[in-house]
């Protein structure tokens, strides 16, 4: 029950997110229109109104990808057209090849629509959004509102995935390892979204809709990875009458887990693998770790009455993993500033990547910067190099964006040997206290967690990319300073 909620509030994240998209492109489209009729007044100037065209290109947000805008006032087959360029000769082709084709299709019909007589000027907008994803590839969705006067108008989108390190175009099939008996989960998945959106109740083209989403490559061809959602594109009419607008559904990655291949596999657990085999140094690590809490929670139940309050207070280390997050973590270090609070930030280099600024926040506000690899690899899987090149590329990303190297290592789902020690240079880091915040994702639950098993010297594992935990650690910080605890960093953690 509870999960089916949680996947339902994603659900409406994501829906809420792309009808922001859609919205800004019908804004487009009206600002473009007002803009226009300005243009049309009458004015002094006797020449006759010139079409003007014009094209720019600009850098975007994110390196290597340059965005290109193409417009022109031509009072009766408008057009304003952005799309994406890049250094990779095969994806702007591919760009450039729709970008033509929508214009062509559109200039056409309007040149058609002059010979009839029509009077009605048309409207072409081409927008793009850039999702960039821990798999290290850019979705690229471009939505095109084409509208060719009276009733006929419809959006479309196309989507396109890039890698930018290795140039290569990344495709539906390339998630799913190549076989397409693997699209049965999503085809299923993406039908029982369609029945339950409330926005597509009584709209959806019932033997269209089950065409459409056949277990076949070419049905799922439109898509973006947008954080741990896979999210899929329908044409307006494509499966649903005019009234549903153009159809966007996200699908869980985590429902998608046995099914897709790596780098694109969701980032799940932190306890989903089984123990590493613990080996003897490992084995002394832990238990010391452990006998230290012991005595020390030994020392202050013995000494708590002749101390004077302020002399030993409790100490916790709250940890985050797995972000900078653009919409988490923000929320997490404003909720640690109001408690006046100090934790530790496991980051990814591939996340650190996208969000430098993030994690620049994070050193200002004063908290502890950890290593989490590249891309959350499994590293007792790994060669030396491998673990080597995930450890330092992390590194480097991360002194780059802020200015400091991390002081501490922590292994994707605490998995770890002897021979990973030798090859990593920072001190490792485990936790003892394990919110389980990624299987919930209940921000109730996340104090009940905390609760139950937090002691002097304990170490807390949160994960910093997940809204309900940003929702739940306002009740967690007030517990636990109730409760007389100090917040600090793992190496300030005696
Ligand atoms: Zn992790």
């Amino acid at each position: 029950m509870k999960k089916s909620r949680n996947k339902n509030r994603k659900l409406w994240i994501d829906l809420a997110f792309i009808s922001m998209i859609a919205l800004l492109s019908i804004s487009l489209i009206f600002l473009s229109h007002s803009t226009k009729s300005n243009a049309n007044q009458p004015t002094n100037n006797r020449k006759a109104p010139e079409i003007t065209k014009e094209e720019s290109t600009k850098e975007s947000a994110f390196p290597g990808i340059l965005i290109k805008t193409e417009v022109s006032n031509d009072k009766y087959s408008p057009y304003s057209i952005q799309y994406p360029q890049s250094k990779v000769k095969s994806f702007n082709a591919q760009i450039n090849k729709y970008i033509d084709e929508q214009l062509d299709t559109y200039l056409i019909a309007m040149q058609e629509n002059k010979r009839i007589g029509s009077k009605t000027p048309g409207e072409l907008n081409i927008a793009f959004e850039i999702f960039p994803h821990t798999s290290g590839s850019y979705s690229f969705v471009m939505i095109t509102g084409t509208y060719l006067g009276g009733a006929n108008g419809y959006t479309s989108f196309n989507t396109i995935h890039l890698n930018t390190e290795s140039a290569n175009i990344i495709k539906i099939n390339d998630l799913f390892g190549h076989e397409e008996s693997k699209l049965e989960k999503l085809s299923s998945l993406v039908r029982d979204s369609i029945k339950k959106d409330p926005s597509l109740k009584d709209k959806v083209f019932e033997e269209e809709m089950m065409l459409a989403t056949e277990p076949k490559w070419s049905n799922f061809e439109k898509f973006a990875l947008i954080e741990d959602t896979l999210v899929l594109y329908f044409d307006e009419y494509e499966i649903a009458s005019g009234a549903a607008g153009a159809p966007v559904i996200a699908v869980p990655l985590a429902e998608l887990s046995e099914q897709l291949v790596a780098p694109f596999k969701p980032i799940v657990s932190e306890e989903v693998l089984p123990k590493p085999p613990v080996e003897e140094d490992t084995e002394d690590i832990i238990e010391e770790e452990q006998e230290d809490e012991v005595n020390d929670s030994i020392e202050t139940e013995t000494q708590v009455d002749e101390q004077t309050e302020n002399a030993k207070k409790k100490q916790v280390a709250l940890t985050f993993d797995d972000g900078p997050d653009p919409k988490v973590t923000p929320q997490i270090l404003a909720t640690l500033a109001k408690y006046d609070a100090k934790a530790t930030f496991f980051m990814l280099g591939s996340r650190v990547e996208f969000y430098p600024e993030i994690a620049n926040d994070v050193l200002e506000a004063g908290h502890e910067l950890g290593n989490h690899t590249w891309t959350h690899a499994n590293l007792t899987n790994m060669t030396s190099d491998a673990i080597t090149q995930e450890v330092s590329r992390t590194n480097n990303i991360i002194e780059q964006s802020t200015g400091e190297t991390p002081t501490v290592f922590r292994p994707p789902y605490g998995a770890f040997n002897d021979d990973m020690l030798n090859v990593l240079s920072l001190p490792v880091v485990l936790w003892n206290v394990d919110t389980l915040d990624w299987k919930h994702r209940d921000a109730a639950q996340l104090l009940a967690s905390v609760k139950s098993s937090v002691h002097d010297g304990s170490t807390v594992l949160m994960h910093d990319i997940h809204l309900s935990t940003a929702q739940g650690l306002e009740s967690v910080l007030e517990y636990l300073t109730s409760e007389g605890y100090t917040f600090v960093t793992v190496s300030e953690l005696e």
